[in-house]
């Protein structure tokens, strides 16, 4: 990927609009660029910068939806989970989960050992066992010892969410597609046929209509709030969910440890992940603007309260957090009382000259995408998916560049290296990142704001204290000889990155 486009330099008409620039258009965009189709992306903010980049950052089959009875759902995750960690090593790595089993508390070992077993069925290997409470704890010391008798051990994976949505636009830019972030689309519409779509580039203030034989409205949380659009889109539920970020100092994990949080046996789990602590997740009505997205002091007590549970010696507190982030799940309204009761499956509606798709998971990305474009393939039969191959291709290279080919792919991964010299491959601070990273990503990844460099191209932003505010000067000036700012631009990009931050990831005090 090059700079961003500008609206002036895309064509007047393209077989395929796609609207939202999450992990379902990303997918879709990857699919259909195969098809030969002239296809088009278009995201209003940052690529990713919706829900898929808020996500838990897990490729998983979902074991709570075994228990919802979702069996389709959670085999057809279990097989993309299996199918990524093959694709995408580095970006999709194995996650060894520990659920701790206690002789007084939920979950009893036999009921997690029936349902482990048909989660491992499904995926074709066996990877859960019992572990001792010896083994247990010398694995994981800071567990709660009391009444502990042992923990069922299983796999699932974790990823980079928003990298993941990165690496489909890239590549599939690379294959012919044409994706912009910044720009906000609405439907246009002629005799109840969607036509194409009129663009507004939220960057220089340009509009400019553009034709399409068809639209994907790929808005996921939004997709009954796209503008011009014809009535069909499902009611949906948003439901938030809260994250905490904590330093693998405090919360000292090899493993992923899941466990029932005491006031209402919800799931939550605390895992490593990018050198710091993932916890989660709240799973709440939002009723708020879309816009405002970020945890409140009710989810950080309950949070709080969980970790208390599962970590009694560590007396974590907020102000342990190094930042929290909130996302909402686009899920079908079925009018469940209970928010965690609704189904995770996705929706698909269509009318003439568009596609709507909302709902799915991350992990799942690629069936949706093809799920999507067979209906889309009703209208445009060029659009109809070919052959199911992989989404990624993956090459062997030594286990310290893994990361590195997984996060770019093999093609930005071989460049990368040439490209970038050598003292920048110097990590930031103790993090997984290196200053060559960011002087790529602002070269090459279509970096509009400061924040896109921290909080999604790489995620500096939420796993170092306070936003990363000390390499702040460091990185400004990669950002002035990479995309030519000024004095005033680096100022007000800072001083935009620490209101966003304050805003949607600080700590509540
Ligand atoms: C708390 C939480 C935890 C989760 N954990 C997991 C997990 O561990 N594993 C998993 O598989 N799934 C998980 N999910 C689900 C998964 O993250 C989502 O289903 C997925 O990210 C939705 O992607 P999307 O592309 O549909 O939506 P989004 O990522 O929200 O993308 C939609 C995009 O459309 C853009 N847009 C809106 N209107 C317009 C417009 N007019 N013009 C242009 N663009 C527009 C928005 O800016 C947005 O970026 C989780 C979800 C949440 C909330």
């Amino acid at each position: 990927m090059t700079p961003r486009t500008e609206l002036g330099a895309l064509a007047r008409r393209y077989d395929l609009v796609i609207v939202g620039g999450g992990i379902t258009g990303a997918g879709i965009l990857r699919e259909a660029v195969r098809s030969g189709a002239r296809v088009l992306l278009v995201e209003a903010a940052d690529f990713a910068s919706g829900t898929s980049s808020a996500s838990s950052k897990l490729v998983h089959g979902g074991l709570r939806y075994l228990k919802n009875g979702q069996w389709r759902l959670t085999l057809e995750s279990v097989r993309e989970r299996q199918r990524l960690l093959e694709e995408a090593p580095g970006l999709v790595d194995p996650q060894p989960f520990l659920m701790p089993i206690y002789a007084d508390r939920k979950p009893g070992r036999w009921l997690m050992q029936i349902g482990l077993r048909i989660y491992d069925a499904m995926a074709g290997v066996r990877r859960s066992h019992w572990m001792t409470r010896e083994a247990l704890l010398a694995a994981e010391p800071c567990l709660d010892e009391r009444h502990l008798l042992g923990a069922m051990a299983y796999e699932d994976a974790r990823t980079d969410d928003a990298r993941l949505v990165l690496r489909l636009i890239f590549e599939a830019v690379a294959e012919g597609a044409t994706a912009l972030n910044y720009v906000r689309a609405e439907l246009c519409q002629t005799s109840g046929r969607v036509r194409g779509v009129r663009l507004h580039d939220e960057i220089r203030g340009t509009v400019r209509e553009i034709d399409a034989e068809l639209v994907i409205n790929a808005t996921g949380a939004w997709a009954g709030q796209l503008p011009g659009a014809p009535d069909g889109a499902p009611r949906l539920r948003p439901l938030r969910g809260s994250h905490l970020v904590l330093p693998l100092q405090r919360l000292p994990l090899r493993h992923a440890v899941s466990w029932l949080h005491p006031q209402d046996g919800r799931p939550v789990f605390a895992y490593p992940w990018e050198g710091a602590v993932v916890y989660g997740t709240t799973d709440l009505d939002h009723r708020e603007d879309l816009a405002a997205l970020r945890i409140t002091s009710a989810e950080l007590d309950y949070l709080l309260a969980g970790l208390s549970r599962q970590f009694p010696r560590l007396r974590i507190t907020a102000a342990d957090a190094l930042s929290t982030y909130a996302g909402v799940r686009p899920v079908i309204d079925s009018g469940k009382a209970n928010p965690s009761a609704e189904s995770r499956e996705s929706a698909l509606w269509s009318s003439p000259g568009l596609v709507g798709i909302t709902g799915g998971k991350l992990t799942t990305f690629r069936t949706t995408a093809r799920e999507v474009l067979r209906a889309a393939a009703r209208q445009l039969p060029q659009l109809a998916p070919g052959a199911d191959r992989p989404v990624f291709t993956s090459a062997m290279v030594p286990a310290t560049q893994q990361r590195l080919y997984g996060r770019l792919g093999i093609a930005a991964a071989g460049a990368f290296l040439q490209e970038i010299p050598g003292d920048e491959l110097q990590p930031v601070g103790d993090t997984p990142y290196s200053w060559g990273e960011l002087r790529w990503a602002a070269r090459h990844e279509a970096v509009v704001h400061l924040d896109d460099l921290l909080l999604r191209r790489t995620r500096l932003g939420l796993v170092s204290a306070h936003g990363g505010e000390a390499w702040l000067m460091r990185i400004l000036d990669i950002c002035r000889e990479e995309l030519g700012w000024d004095a005033d631009r680096c100022t007000a990009e800072a001083q935009r990155y620490r209101a966003l931050w304050r805003a949607r990831h600080a700590p509540p005090a």
